[in-house]
């Protein structure tokens, strides 16, 4: 029989892993692990500025499943289920609603739709989560997907590894290491807490894949928004072998207003960040624009546009520097 899905009295499922519960190592009213799962009053505040499709998904789904918002790719959209429930998700409204994996139809018109539009050159499989889907369906995706000449690269876009790092199993890994395509899988993780043992052996195992391992973490108040939460963790990433891709500002999802920084507090972070660690270790800060415009880079304050040719520069310290562009071979076209 089915197992029941547990969900709070807003409607959002409710899961969490044992990984999950070794890593919270605090109080829960203020651990930064279990702040991430655990629902809380404030998501009964829903502000005006609030969409339950912040980033836009909606307007640019061709067909069930993708959303086509950049020529050269595709988001698809496999499952609404997931692992854990974040309750700052910005598919809160869609993910773990019972829906479930895309049917046959649905997939193959998605297939089709992809191998009809030869300027798709990569697939980013989100959700819900991907590796909620066992090893034989990912492989039968994998294997339909290597017969589009035209798509280069499969990303998968997961949580499932940080909170269930058991899920990274030999046919998993035998899936990455067969498959013909360039592999990406981005990691999504929060906070160094979540970073322990176990987390480090199932890293050191996909590294030795040849997956390119990225990250990408959601800035979030009270959870990582200081200098040494992120620091910690952008180095424990790179210790681990993955290369921080994208710090998220959070999106404008219902009732998470809470979890919510300032955009003026974040580029604060990023400056100083900056100032103490790698390019390596620094992911970039991007806000995906509300209304489906895409992300943006949001932590580039770095460079003014002047008159002829010319741009005001401004270092670390917060000094300016002109820099002269007119020697550059295009700046008379
Ligand atoms: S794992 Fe991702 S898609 Fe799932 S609830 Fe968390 S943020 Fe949302």
């Amino acid at each position: 029989m089915p197992r029941k899905k547990l969900k709070d009295a807003n409607n959002v499922s409710l899961n969490i892993t044992s990984q999950i519960k070794d890593t919270i190592l605090t109080d829960i009213e203020i651990d930064p692990v279990a702040l991430q799962y655990l629902p809380s009053p404030s998501e009964k505040i829903i502000r005006l500025n609030e969409n339950p499709d912040p980033i836009g998904d909606n307007i640019y789904s061709p067909v069930a499943g993708i959303v086509n918002r950049h020529t050269d790719r595709v988001l698809l959209k496999i499952t609404d289920t997931c692992s854990v429930y974040c309750r700052f998700c910005f598919r809160k409204e869609m993910v773990g609603k019972g829906a479930g994996i895309l049917s046959k139809k649905e997939i193959d018109t998605a297939f089709n739709y992809i191998a009809t539009h030869t300027e798709i050159s990569e697939i980013i499989f989100s959700g819900g989560d991907p590796l909620t889907l066992s090893n034989k369906r990912l492989q039968n995706l994998i294997s339909r997907l290597e017969t589009i000449d035209h798509l280069k690269i499969i990303r998968f876009h997961t949580r499932v590894p940080m909170v269930n790092p058991n899920r990274i199993d030999t046919g998993f890994i035998n899936i990455i290491n067969q498959c013909s395509k360039a592999f990406y899988l981005v990691l999504h993780v929060n906070h160094e807490q979540e970073i322990n043992a176990p987390i480090s052996g199932m890293l050191d195992k996909l590294s030795r894949t040849p997956a390119v391992l990225l990250s990408q973490s959601v800035l979030l108040k009270n959870i990582n928004d200081n200098i040494t939460a992120l620091e910690n963790l952008f180095r424990a990433l790179i210790n681990n072998r993955v290369k921080p891709y994208y710090l998220h500002h959070p999106d404008l999802a219902p009732g998470t207003g809470h979890f919510r920084v300032s955009i003026k507090k974040g580029q604060q972070l990023m400056s100083v960040l900056r100032e103490r660690v790698s390019g390596l270790c620094l992911p970039t800060y991007v806000l995906d624009i509300p209304g489906g415009f895409g992300k943006i880079p949001i932590d580039a304050r770095y460079i003014e546009s002047l008159d002829n040719n010319a741009y005001l520069l401004k270092d670390h310290k917060g000094q300016r520097h002109t820099y002269d562009d007119t020697q550059a071979s295009d700046s008379s076209e």
